[in-house]
């Protein structure tokens, strides 16, 4: 996958992207990731990319041609994504991640100040991505959470173990409980069943902490989540107060 993304402050992808599994997809040619400075496309000597907003009001405003030219230069063909981080997007989840980590190559703007000229957003931006319901002082940060989310999810970036598959809402419930040595830790022990070495035990038991754990921080996910009928009778045994 390619990514490449235009920003005001290029510098903060440096340490994010030099380190663990960023890294490691791009020196395994997994990830061909570029940063551009959006004020290269100023066109004036003063480098100014922003102005005031018509009607007055406070705060600055991208400037849309400006914008258009940034973008211009880094999209090679029109299906390219063209991802505008706005607290106005539709909400980064797993499955817009999943969708996203499909695509060969995506553009990501970041917005500053007051935010975009409303004609930059719709001449030449095709979607747009909230990372949350609150307002951050610029994309770059919305760009670094997407962009994580994004990557890992790239057949060969993480182990071929599966592990992500079973990570928190991949499967639309959150995980269960881990352990690790030692075996017991300030008087707290590790469930038997993770150490009697019965594989399918250690799966059902990991499949109804997961139902356990969903039920009881985020019973709205259930709603949606595929569920099979050994669930829903699980399920139904939470609901009475009983199931381990
Ligand atoms: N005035 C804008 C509004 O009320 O919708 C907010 C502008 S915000 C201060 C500046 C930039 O930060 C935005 O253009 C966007 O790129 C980014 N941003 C802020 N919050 C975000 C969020 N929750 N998700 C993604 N990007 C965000």
């Amino acid at each position: 996958m390619k990514i490449d993304v235009l920003t005001l402050f290029p510098d903060m992808f440096s340490a994010v992207m030099s380190e663990s599994m960023m890294w490691k997809a791009r020196e395994r040619a997994l990830l061909d990731f570029h940063v551009h400075d959006i004020r290269d496309h100023a066109g004036n000597k003063q480098r100014k990319v922003d102005d005031s907003p018509y009607g007055g009001g406070g705060g600055m405003i991208l400037k849309p041609d400006v914008l258009a030219r940034a973008i211009e230069a880094v999209r090679s063909d029109g299906d390219t994504p063209v991802i505008l981080l706005s607290p106005q997007g539709r909400v980064l989840t797993h499955q817009v991640a999943a969708e996203l980590s499909r695509q060969p190559h995506l553009i990501l703007v970041c917005g500053r100040y007051e935010g975009v000229d409303e004609r930059a957003r719709l001449l030449a931006i095709s979607d747009e991505i909230s990372i949350g319901d609150y307002v951050l002082t610029g994309g770059e940060l919305a760009a670094l959470v997407l962009i994580d989310a994004v990557v890992r999810l790239i057949p060969g970036v993480l182990g071929a173990d599966g592990a992500q598959d079973r990570d928190s809402h991949a499967d639309g419930l959150l995980e269960g409980p881990h352990y690790t040595r030692p075996p017991e830790f300030r008087g707290l022990g590790v469930p038997e069943v993770l150490t009697s070495g019965h594989h399918a035990e250690v799966a059902r038991w990991r499949r109804q902490q997961s139902l356990k754990r969903t039920f009881e921080r985020r019973p709205e996910l259930l709603e949606t989540a595929p569920l099979s009928e050994e669930d829903h009778a699980y399920l139904a045994q939470l609901e009475d107060g009983a199931g381990d």
